[in-house]
């Protein structure tokens, strides 16, 4: 069995030294467990939080445990009567090649059903964030303009297609003219980059009527050009804030916390933070039905981005915090 561990806390941004390889014996499943051979591994933003000490809704891993992460695995000693050699299961696993796992804590897939790695991506955690977040919290109405960056990842491209699927206005933010390109091909309304050294004047042309719900992934100087063009009564799901999660400090300038509250007030803004296992009881099983029939449908489109080889997910990890991926991020851990 590989797997990788946490070696150390980064400081700041992660580097490979922060995790480590190693080689285990293979674990032996007990009655009510199952052996996984894991095929997939999702690599996802929260991961960062998990590696820091800083309290947060879950708790840090600890030096030299297993790195988190959901995986797709494949049963290869079943002890449980309701798994058979052969199955694919959605497990929490983590970044290795082998694991023993709890049959009550895993979900069969049907790999007729769909491609078994969505479960990870636009039909698991991140397609349902999307989701929860926007129907839940940011409430478009028909014919409203609907903003979010991180745009051509798991959570906002589904953002902007179920947007349009709602009768809004989508307008994504990315990094890069093929990220832009690529929400164009998706049906974004407008697409702005924000590496780009127009960004706020663009962004200003793509919402002429303002904006009704932001969905905010990435924080930062997105945010800061975001804020002015909120309209009266806008709602904010706050569901991420990658641009800051790498900061060892407090950004330089003055205190803005006092301008954002007034603006909070005299615009009349919802501005909540969710984290998505808050939905998952009630809106589960209607995110999996909706987002099958628009995927099949062609409403929904997603792209994946797969590396090879479990090796190499500290690399990817280290540049998804810093947008080299492009689309949802996953490890091919085993054919
Ligand atoms: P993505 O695959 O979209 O990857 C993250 C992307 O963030 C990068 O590709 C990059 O895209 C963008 N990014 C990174 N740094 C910056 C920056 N400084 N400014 C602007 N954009 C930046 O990730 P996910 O779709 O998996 O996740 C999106 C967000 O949703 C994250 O913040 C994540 O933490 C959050 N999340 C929250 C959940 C919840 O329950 N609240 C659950 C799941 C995810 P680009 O090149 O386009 O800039």
């Amino acid at each position: 069995n590989t797997r990788i561990a946490l070696a150390a806390r980064p400081d700041g941004e992660p580097t490979p030294s922060d995790f480590r390889v190693e080689t285990v014996p293979i674990p032996v499943p007990a009655e009510g467990e199952l052996l996984l051979e894991i095929l997939y591994l999702s690599l996802d933003p929260y991961m960062r939080g998990r590696m820091s000490e800083a309290e947060s809704y879950a708790d840090p891993i600890a030096l030299g445990d297993v790195m988190v992460g959901g995986t797709v695995g494949r049963v290869i000693e079943s002890k449980d009567p309701s798994f058979a050699n052969g199955d694919v299961v959605l497990s929490f696993s983590g970044w290795q090649t082998h694991a023993v796992a709890d049959a009550r804590h895993v979900r069969k897939l049907d790999p007729h059903a769909a491609p078994v790695q969505t479960s990870l991506g636009v039909l698991g955690m991140p397609g349902f964030t999307a989701y929860a977040g926007l129907l839940e919290i940011g409430r478009p109405e028909r014919g409203e303009t609907v903003v979010v960056a991180a745009a051509t990842g798991p959570v906002g491209s589904a953002v902007g297609q179920i947007a349009k699927i709602r009768g809004a206005r989508a307008v994504g933010i990315a990094g890069g003219p093929d990220k832009v390109a690529h929400l164009r091909e998706l049906g974004f309304d407008a697409a702005v980059d924000h590496r780009d050294p127009d960004f706020a004047a663009q962004l200003n042309a793509a919402c002429p009527d303002g904006i009704d719900v932001y969905f905010e992934n990435v924080g930062g100087k997105v945010w800061d050009t975001v804020l002015p063009l909120l309209n009266t009564y806008a709602r904010v799901p706050v569901c991420g804030l990658i641009a800051n999660y790498n900061l060892t400090s407090a950004p330089e300038g003055p205190d803005r916390a006092p301008a954002l509250m007034s603006r909070i007030l005299t615009k009349s803004l919802t501005v909540r933070g969710f984290i998505q296992s808050e939905f998952v009881k009630d809106q589960f099983v209607h995110f999996l039905a909706d987002m099958s029939g628009w995927i099949a449908d062609g409403r929904v489109r997603y792209r994946e981005d797969v590396v090879d080889g479990l090796e190499n997910a500290p690399d990817a990890f280290i540049g998804l915090l810093k947008g080299q991926n492009f689309g949802k991020l996953l490890i091919k851990v085993a054919q």
